[in-house]
């Protein structure tokens, strides 16, 4: 089987409404210090591009978590593969992560991260697929609602592929002769 890929978000929507989250963050944290915790690998992309428009003082921090192996099905583990460098106690966290599926990854983050007693704790997600959630997740910031389709590019990947296309593309997958 062969990939081809088709755009499903282009750079210029994907820019343009990360851009309109971004100001939304800017009122909310105003006077305050954003702590993001950009999820690895698939949210270097989103992270580099929101704090781009970010006004308030940003540190980062970076985490690396994985509840999928090189297929487009979940595993059911979550494994914690890169912890955070720094302590969260006291500060304005907003994690930063691709993409909401069954929202496994999120909710087992979300209370590994309550218990280190963060002053506040906020989710940001570039994209969401609703109709595929399993366990609740409060997601403070999303920037595209999507069908329950495979999707990379913008730091998504397939079997580690397509993280750097500048926009948010669907695998299929084909037979050798049609491509
Ligand atoms: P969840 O735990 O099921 O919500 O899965 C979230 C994680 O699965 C994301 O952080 C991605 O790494 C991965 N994932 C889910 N859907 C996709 C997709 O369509 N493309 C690429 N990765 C995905
Ligand atoms: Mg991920």
């Amino acid at each position: 089987m062969k990939e081809r890929i088709y755009t499903l978000i282009s750079e210029e929507a994907l820019k343009g409404r990360i851009k309109e989250v971004a100001e939304r963050i800017n009122r909310d944290y105003e006077g305050k210090t954003i702590h993001i915790i950009c999820i690895l690998r698939g949210s270097i992309f989103f992270t580099c591009e929101i704090a781009r428009w970010l006004t308030c003082p940003v540190t980062f921090d970076f985490m690396q978590i994985s509840s999928y192996g090189n297929h487009t099905k979940s595993t059911g583990k979550l494994e914690m593969k890169k912890d955070l460098e720094e302590s969260i106690e006291g500060r304005d966290v907003l994690v930063v992560e691709d993409i909401l599926d069954s929202g496994r990854t999120l909710s087992m983050l979300t209370s590994t991260l309550l218990k280190r007693k963060p002053a506040s704790l906020k989710i940001c997600t570039l994209l969401d697929k609703p109709s595929r959630r399993e366990y609740h997740v409060d997601v403070a910031y999303n920037c595209f609602e999507i069908e329950d389709k495979f999707v990379i590019g913008f730091g998504l990947d397939y079997a580690q592929k397509y993280r750097n296309l500048q926009y948010i593309g669907v695998v299929e997958f084909v037979e050798e002769d049609e491509v």
